[in-house]
């Protein structure tokens, strides 16, 4: 006879975590499967202060180690010109602040919260996942389980996803690389922005290590380990991680493009893809554990309402997509090098750009109005034309 359970939940992230949690409250009995805890990720391990907020009735986001990152420096490679911006913390409450966890200490304080509001736990790794009309039954080396409904949270790999839809392609993922350097911290974050590959170098600080990494598209024709040696170029130049122990890693992201976001898969009868394995990712930022959060949740609550797919599938497609799809239209523009050149100029003269990207970072400023406040700054007016030219 198959174990059963109402819910299967297949990941233990952000998104599985709090899925889970969510379903437990609710009453329904839910199982979380993932063989990898304790277990760092690779991340820059930025939890925005939207994110703390979405999960504060149940970790107290003080009450783990973190860092709380006090400034950002920006630096363009090229001019070699250089802003600090101030992130503030603790000037607007809640909702105020970047912090910087490790996710070994993150994901367990999620993962331990959805224990204790009743959800079963199975360390295993899921083998296979079948779905038919009447569920969904779920394979592990220790046996198999059937759910009503299944829930693919198992990150940008995800089996879920491969069984009900299929991989996404590789021109749709980049690949982070570089270290984590054990021994070095601080309580700045440091981005440098490059133009080739588009994108930038980042130093995330934790308590006790730095995770510095770089990123390009999966088909731009780089290798991880030609972008580790340019993570590795930049320790050296900036002595950022001087004497450090430097642990390398190498891990997917999805970076969706605007067409994409239109027509994501989401769910269907027996089944939803949420967080990296639905491909919900700010594909500038790379913000990806609010989004994570946000759809576990929000699946979570249409299967305990009796609202699932539906209810679910709308509530992303309406209040996540729209501005993913924006700033992945805006991409190209945001990393040419005439753009990033303008940006830094702007940011060292301007207190109202200064602003704008500090809200940008903390994730309260959507794309969609992005275009008409940095116009509202002279500054900027400027750098917004040379980033419509390439939109
Ligand atoms: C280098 C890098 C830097 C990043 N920096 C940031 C940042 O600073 N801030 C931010 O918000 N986002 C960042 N992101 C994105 C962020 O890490 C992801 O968006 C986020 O972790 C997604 O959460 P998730 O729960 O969907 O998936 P994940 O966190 O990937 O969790 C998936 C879980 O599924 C489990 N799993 C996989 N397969 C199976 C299986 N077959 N059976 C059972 N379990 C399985 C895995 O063990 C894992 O625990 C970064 C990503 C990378 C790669």
């Amino acid at each position: 006879m198959l174990a059963r359970c109402d819910v299967a939940v297949v990941g233990a992230g952000p998104a599985g975590a709090w899925a889970a949690y969510t379903l437990a409250r609710r009453g329904a009995r839910v199982t979380i499967f993932d063989p990898s805890h304790p277990r760092e990720k690779p991340c820059g391990g930025g939890v925005t202060g939207r994110a703390l907020a979405l999960v504060g009735e149940a970790i107290d986001g003080a009450r783990f180690p973190q860092s709380v990152i006090r400034s950002a420096r920006f630096v363009d490679s090229r001019s070699g010109g250089t802003a600090v911006v101030t992130l503030d913390p603790g000037n607007r409450g809640s909702e105020s602040s970047l912090i910087v966890a490790s996710r070994a200490v993150f994901d367990a304080a999620l993962l331990d919260a959805a224990r204790r509001a009743g959800a079963t736990v199975s360390s295993s790794r899921v083998t296979d996942v079948t779905v038919d009309v009447d569920g969904a039954r779920i394979d592990t080396a220790g046996g198999s389980h059937r759910a009503n409904v299944v829930i693919g949270a198992d990150g940008a790999n995800s089996l879920v996803r491969r069984r009900v839809v299929q991989p996404f392609p590789r021109r749709l993922l980049s690949i982070a690389t570089g270290f984590f350097a054990h021994g070095a911290t601080s309580d700045e974050v440091v981005i440098e922005l490059v133009a080739d590959p588009a994108g930038y170098l980042w130093s995330f600080p934790r308590p006790d290590h730095l995770a510095i990494g770089i990123c390009a598209q999966a088909d731009a024709g780089l290798t991880p380990s030609t972008l580790r040696e340019r993570a590795l170029e930049w320790i050296g130049r900036t002595h950022l991680a001087d004497a450090a122990r430097l642990e390398p890693y190498s891990w997917p992201i999805p970076s969706l493009d605007s067409q994409a976001f239109a027509t994501l898969d989401l769910a269907s009868d027996r089944w939803a893809l949420a967080g990296d394995a639905a491909g919900l990712v700010d594909p500038i930022t790379r913000e990806g554990i609010f989004f994570a959060l946000l759809s576990g949740q929000w699946a979570a609550e249409a299967v305990a309402d009796g609202r699932f797919p539906r209810d679910y599938t709308a509530r992303v497609r309406d209040e996540i997509a729209p501005d993913l799809a924006c700033a992945a239209r805006f991409k190209a523009g945001f990393f040419r090098p005439a753009f990033m050149r303008l940006l830094v100029h702007a940011l060292q003269r301007s207190a109202a750009v200064r602003e704008i990207l500090v809200d940008l970072v903390a994730g309260r400023q959507p794309y969609k109005t992005l275009k008409w406040r940095l116009l509202k700054t002279l500054e900027l007016r400027l750098a917004w034309k040379v980033l419509a030219r390439s939109g």
